[in-house]
C-alpha cells in the first residue's frame, strides 16, 4: 500500500513552517474528528492520517528524516501501526474545549484494552430534528422526546438494593479475569461469573432489576443556531445513554433537516430567488419590491435591464452559523409579458411595435443569451459573482 506524502495530507508546502503546520493540523483535525463525524469511516482514516502526518512534520528531527528520506526515514516512528499520539494533542489548550470529549473514541485508535465490567461510557443517541426554514434563518428553541437509558435513581447507577452492597465475587476473588492452565501457559479469561466486573449484586435494586439503569423517555431542550442547514448536527454534550458502572454519559446528536422554503432556495450561506417584473418596469427602470426574509426590499433598476439580470443584495442571505455575518440574496430578474390586454393596452402595444423596428433590437453577440435556460440558475448566477 503506498502512503500518502505527508505534506499533501497536511495541506501546506514543503517550505511550511512550525506555525504553518500546526494550524493546518488543527483545522484538518477539526474537520475530519469523530465527534464531528460519527460512523464516517473515511473521515476517520483522514482524522488518523492527518495525525500521522502531524507527528512526524512537528518534531524537528522526524520531519528532517521524512525530507530526506521520504516515508523509509520515518517508518518505525510513524508507521504501520504506531498510529496516533495522543501527546501531540496535548498542546492544544482549547481544542479538547472545542471538541469535548476528545478521547472517548477509545477503540479509535487501537486501544482497546478497556477492562469489561470497569466504567464505560454511554452510548451516543442521535435524534433527526425536522425543522421550518425560517426556524434555521433566524435560530429557534425547541424540545425533543427521547427514549433513552439514564442512570437508576434508587440505586444511583449501583445495581444494588439501597441499604446492600455488592460483593465480592467468590470466583474471580475481584479480578474480574480467572486464569487456568492450558499446557504451558496460563490463560487468562473475562471471569463467567461475574462477567469481568469483579463484583456481583447479591441483592439487586428493584427498580432496575440490578442493571443500574432504567429506561426513560426524556424531553430535552435543544437551541437550534440561526444558519443551520440540512444535515449539520449538534452535540448535546452528555445527554446520551447513562454509562455503565459510574462511566460518563454518551452525547445526544440531532441531525438537523431543512424544510424547503416556497421561493427562496439555499446555496451554502446565499439564498437565490427569481422575481417576476413586468416589461414596463424594465424597459423604462424603476423600483421593484424583492422580497427578503425579513420583508420586503425597494431595488432600483435601470432602464433596459434584460431578463435573467441577476440583483444581489448584500447581507440579505442566511446567518452564518458559525460567525457574525451573513450571505446575500441573489434576486434574478424574469421579464412577464401580459398574457391579456385591454383594448386600450393593445392599441398602446401596438403604437409602440410600429415605433420600434421589427427585428430584434440589435443583432446578438454569438452564444449570447443562447441556451440560457439550459444551464441551472445557481451555476449561471456563481459564474457571475465569483
Ligand atoms: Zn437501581
Ligand atoms: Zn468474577
Amino acid at each position: 500500500m503506498s502512503k500518502r506524502d505527508y505534506y499533501d495530507i497536511l495541506e501546506v508546502s514543503k517550505t511550511g513552517n512550525e506555525t504553518e503546520i500546526k494550524s493546518a493540523y488543527r483545522r484538518l483535525a477539526m474537520k475530519f474528528h469523530p465527534d464531528r463525524n460519527p460512523g464516517d469511516e473515511l473521515a476517520e482514516g483522514k482524522f488518523k492520517e492527518c495525525a500521522e502526518a502531524y507527528a512526524i512534520l512537528a518534531d524537528p528531527q522526524k520531519r528532517a528524516a521524512y525530507d530526506r528520506f521520504g516515508h523509509a526515514g520515518v517508518s518505525s516512528a510513524a508507521g504501520g501501526g504506531a498510529g496516533f499520539d495522543p501527546s501531540v494533542f496535548a498542546e492544544f489548550g482549547d481544542f479538547a474545549d472545542v471538541l469535548g470529549n476528545m478521547f472517548g473514541f477509545g477503540d479509535l485508535f487501537g486501544g482497546g484494552g478497556r477492562r469489561r465490567g470497569g466504567p464505560q461510557r454511554g452510548a451516543d443517541l442521535r435524534y433527526d430534528l425536522e425543522i421550518s426554514f425560517e426556524e434555521s434563518a433566524n435560530g429557534a428553541e425547541t424540545s425533543v422526546q427521547i427514549p433513552r437509558q439514564e442512570t437508576c435513581e434508587t440505586c444511583r447507577g449501583a445495581g444494588s438494593a439501597p441499604g446492600s452492597s455488592a460483593s465480592t465475587c467468590p470466583q474471580c476473588k475481584g479480578h474480574g479475569q480467572v486464569r487456568f492452565q492450558q499446557g504451558f501457559f496460563t490463560v487468562a479469561r473475562t471471569c463467567p461469573q461475574c462477567r469481568g466486573a469483579g463484583q456481583i449484586i447479591t441483592k439487586p435494586c428493584t427498580a432496575c432489576r440490578g442493571a443500574g439503569r432504567v429506561a426513560r423517555d426524556r424531553k430535552i431542550t435543544v437551541k437550534i443556531p440561526a444558519g443551520i442547514a440540512t444535515g449539520q448536527q449538534l452535540r448535546l454534550i452528555g445527554e446520551g445513554e447513562a454509562g455503565a458502572a459510574g462511566g460518563p454519559a454518551g452525547h445526544l446528536y440531532v441531525v438537523v433537516h431543512v424544510h424547503e422554503h416556497p421561493f427562496f432556495r439555499r446555496d451554502g450561506i446565499n439564498l437565490f430567488c427569481e422575481i417576476p417584473v413586468n416589461f414596463t418596469t424594465v424597459t423604462l427602470g424603476g423600483d421593484i419590491r424583492v422580497p427578503t426574509l425579513d420583508g420586503h426590499d425597494k431595488v432600483k433598476v435601470p432602464e433596459g435591464t434584460q431578463t435573467g439580470t441577476t440583483l444581489r443584495l448584500k447581507g440579505k442571505g442566511m446567518p452564518d452559523v458559525n460567525g457574525h455575518s451573513r450571505g446575500d440574496l441573489f434576486a434574478t430578474i424574469q421579464v412577464q409579458t401580459p398574457r391579456k390586454l385591454t383594448k386600450e393596452q393593445r392599441k398602446l402595444i401596438d403604437d409602440l411595435a410600429k415605433a420600434l423596428p421589427k427585428d430584434n433590437f440589435e443583432p446578438r453577440a454569438r452564444g449570447e443569451g443562447e441556451g440560457q435556460d439550459e444551464r441551472n440558475l445557481f451555476d449561471r448566477v456563481k459564474d457571475m459573482f465569483g
